[in-house]
């Protein structure tokens, strides 16, 4: 590839110092970081809450997931040596990231997804990118192993969060909240999955903790139905609506029990309805559309601050890992009232449009 055609800045380019790369690397770059840190103020207000509370929205990285920091630097690091195709196991976004890079690099992706538990915006996505789509008939971590597996037998390269270019990549968003707050929040929530991103981000705040003169306590917040680290061990038969943490056995166990012990935080899980209620919460008083498992750090947060486990006037950051587009068919049905769909048909008349809207006012 050329170097005018790879001059667009990313993480790459805006982290280099801090990243394990030098004057010749291949950056592989989407423009991916630099989302907005928004301070939530209309849900606090809400429900009385004293507190200072932000969320990161990585929903807004060029393929809708923080995936796209991390696979920016796996992909830039497997082009560098010489790697020609790269392979993941996903719940669905790391296999859009996976895809939309290696498209990018001019590389092949395979990608192994669990069949029927994937959200159909990140599916459109692998396949737009040109990826091959393996659908598999086992979940998640069947899939992981699979990879695992495969990998020793075939000249590809893994861009799951075991590959550590991965959480080099992710770290970066602790780096961006330091340089927006000044210093680092009181608190960080995050989704647990395979807790890769809540390890990338400790090692992000450790490597900035002298500029920042601080560093955050570490909350993770699993789905009560996919919950490993409440439960001391794999889970076999993970479920939640939340898809995206649908994982019973999380592939970076050890780093993130280190992250809570050396941050003094701790693990929780929630049920489905409460990551639902706070999707619909973001969405509908703050602007904020994100994924359902994304909703499970805004949740447990809520839930903790009422329960005074979060004491009051703390800074709180929340990450928001996607899009809530990503998931269109959980949307729309948690938008459903109790005869069926919330739109209301009208005749294409003035009347009938006008007696809808003032019906609709009070
Ligand atoms: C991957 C992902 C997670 C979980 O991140 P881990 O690093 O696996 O803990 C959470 N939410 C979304 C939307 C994701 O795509």
């Amino acid at each position: 590839m050329s170097q005018t055609e790879q001059r667009y800045t990313g993480l790459v380019d805006r982290y280099r110092q801090y990243l394990p790369v030098d004057a010749h690397t291949p950056a592989v770059c989407l423009g991916e970081g630099n989302t907005p840190l928004i301070r939530l103020n209309n849900i606090p207000a809400a429900l009385g809450l004293d507190v200072e509370m932000y969320v990161k929205f990585e929903g807004l990285n060029p393929t809708g997931s923080f995936k796209d920091r991390g696979m920016c630097m796996a992909v830039t690091k497997a082009v560098e040596e010489g790697s020609e195709a790269i392979i993941c196991a996903s719940t669905g976004n790391t296999s859009a990231s996976a895809a939309a890079y290696a498209a990018r690099a001019g590389i092949r992706s395979f990608v192994l997804i669990p069949e029927g538990k994937i959200a159909m915006g990140k599916l459109a996505q692998a396949l737009m990118h040109g990826a091959v789509v393996l659908q598999i008939k086992g979940n998640f971590d069947a899939g992981m192993q699979l990879v695992k597996d495969v990998a020793e037998h075939a000249p590809v390269t893994i861009v799951n969060s075991i590959n550590p270019y991965r959480l080099q990549g992710q770290k970066t968003a602790a780096f961006e909240i330091i340089e927006a707050l000044g210093k680092a929040p009181d608190y960080h929530c995050l989704p647990v999955g395979n807790a890769g991103n809540i390890s990338a981000h400790w090692m992000g705040y450790r490597e900035w903790q002298e500029q920042a003169g601080n560093t955050p306590v570490m909350v993770g917040y699993q789905a009560a139905g996919s919950a490993p680290f409440m439960h001391g061990g794999p889970v076999e038969h993970p479920e939640t609506v939340a898809t995206a943490i649908r994982i019973g056995n999380p592939q970076s166990w050890d780093k993130a029990w280190v992250v809570q012990k050396e941050s003094g935080g701790w693990f929780d899980a929630l049920e489905d309805d409460e990551i639902l209620a706070a999707q619909r919460l973001l969405a509908k008083h703050e602007g904020v559309f994100c994924e359902p498992a994304s909703a499970t750090s805004v949740a447990g947060a809520l839930r903790d601050l009422k329960a005074g486990k979060i004491p009051a006037g703390k800074s709180i950051v929340c990450t928001l890992t996607g899009h809530g587009l990503k998931d269109p068919d959980i949307a729309i049905e948690q938008s459903k009232g109790e005869d069926g769909t919330k739109v209301i048909t009208v005749d294409a008349e003035l009347e009938a449009v006008k007696r809808a809207l003032l019906d609709n006012l009070g």
